[in-house]
């Protein structure tokens, strides 16, 4: 079996995180979230944690060599099949040393997913998102209103909010900051033949049925 060692970029709202979700499942690749993997290393206090942590409290960004060092550690004991990367690389310099760290580890990227969707799609998206005060239920305006009250959980009958997270003045500032940084990186890895882009204002089956068959050919023209 080729190894599937894969990207994931995309929009807040697109659907990341549940395609990503999904190909954990279908082919057992191990996620790896560059903010969840610094917090693990901190609590555990490893070595790397412990270097990670005194950069941190200073405030200061934790440097790429160290990232790519927890990654590439990560790949070594739960990748041997491929992974699933979200939330690095940020930016054309730390592409350019995940590729050469790989490299050195005899090892290459297949893909990356690009799961995308136009700003305005984002918005009504995450903008119409509720949450229940008491028990922190979801709904969404649109797609998914209470049933019984307007405005109350169904469940414990609490109020509905939106969180600031949700506002659609804060969507746009976050859409904003997601396309600077990473327009670059689309044109990268759409330059070096890596790029795979997916329609995210989709069905989700759809999207998930199109990375499928999308990843299958990859493996296909491995083999070759
Ligand atoms: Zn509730």
């Amino acid at each position: 079996m080729s190894e599937l060692n894969l990207i994931l970029l995309g929009p807040p709202g697109a659907g990341k995180g549940t395609q990503g979700e999904r190909l954990k499942d279908d082919f057992g690749l191990p996620y790896i979230g560059t903010g969840e993997l610094l917090r693990k290393h901190k609590q555990d206090g490893t070595e790397l944690g412990r270097e990670a942590a005194g950069y941190m409290d200073q405030g200061e960004l934790v440097p790429d060599e160290l990232v790519i060092r927890m990654i590439l550690e990560e790949i070594s004991d739960r990748g041997g099949d491929g992974f699933l990367l979200d939330g690095y690389p940020r930016s054309v310099a730390q592409a350019d040393a995940l590729a050469e760290a790989l490299e050195s580890n005899g090892r290459r990227l297949t893909a990356v997913l690009l799961i995308d969707a136009d700003d305005e799609t984002v918005i009504q998206r995450l903008s119409g998102r509720r949450q229940c005060v008491k028990s922190g239920h979801l709904y969404h305006v649109e797609f998914d209103p209470p049933k019984s009250k307007d405005g109350y959980c169904d469940i414990d009958g609490s109020r509905l909010v939106q969180r600031d997270d949700d506002k659609a003045e804060t969507i746009r500032q976050r859409l904003e900051t997601y396309h600077e940084k990473t327009k670059p990186l689309i044109d990268y890895y759409d330059q070096r033949g890596l790029l795979r882009q997916f329609d995210g204002m989709r069905e989700p089956n759809e999207v998930h049925d199109h990375v499928r068959a999308t990843l299958a050919t990859l493996r296909l023209e491995e083999r070759l």
